[in-house]
């Protein structure tokens, strides 16, 4: 299932999962949706009984690197294509239950190959969002159609943080001569 692509101007932050790096940090959109792949693929399902915990609806993780946790399904196909290693398996970092991401910092040490997802409960976590370099790859490749890059994103990405500062253009200037 696509992510809507006007998902910034509709959905809300509902938190944020920040680097070990102290600088940079993902937005999480919510607040997710109990119709995406994850809720009927069988393995994810599986996944979540042998756990005992609950499956719940989960959001967007990333802005210009967003990937949809309702519709990931640990396929790893991302991991496998992107060649800066923009996502990890976050469960190989923590493995906490996915709701409990949001706000939450993880240091970028979890495994990034497509089959070293902890179970069908993993996610992928775009955590280097900032590394992407815009190729797309993960975008096509993936078998739910759970990622959408967009680096015009940004300005939402900046918006969302209170860092964002629109550009005057020259005839905005208040300094120019008329
Ligand atoms: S668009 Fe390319 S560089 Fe960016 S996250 Fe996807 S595979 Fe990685």
């Amino acid at each position: 299932m696509g992510i809507d692509i006007e998902f910034p101007t509709k959905l809300q932050t509902v938190g944020r999962t920040s680097h070990g790096d102290g600088e940079h940090f993902h937005f999480i959109w919510g607040t997710g949706k109990n119709d995406g792949e994850a809720f009927s693929d069988a393995n994810v399902k599986a996944a979540y009984e042998a756990r005992g915990e609950e499956q719940v609806p989960l959001g967007i993780h990333g802005t210009m690197v967003a990937v949809d946790w309702d519709s990931c399904v640990a396929a790893g196909s991302c991991m496998s294509v992107c060649p800066v290693q923009t996502f990890q398996w976050y469960r190989t970092e923590q493995d906490i239950p996915a709701k409990d991401v949001l706000n939450a910092t993880f240091a970028g040490t979890g495994k990034t190959e497509q089959d070293e997802r902890l179970d069908y409960t993993d996610k992928s976590m775009p955590i280097r969002e900032h590394d992407c370099t815009n190729c797309l790859a993960c975008q096509e490749i993936c078998p739910t159609h759970a990622i959408t890059i967009n680096q015009p994103y940004q300005e939402f990405h900046e918006k969302a943080a209170g860092t964002f500062v629109k550009l005057v253009g020259s005839s905005e200037n208040p300094h120019a001569h008329h």
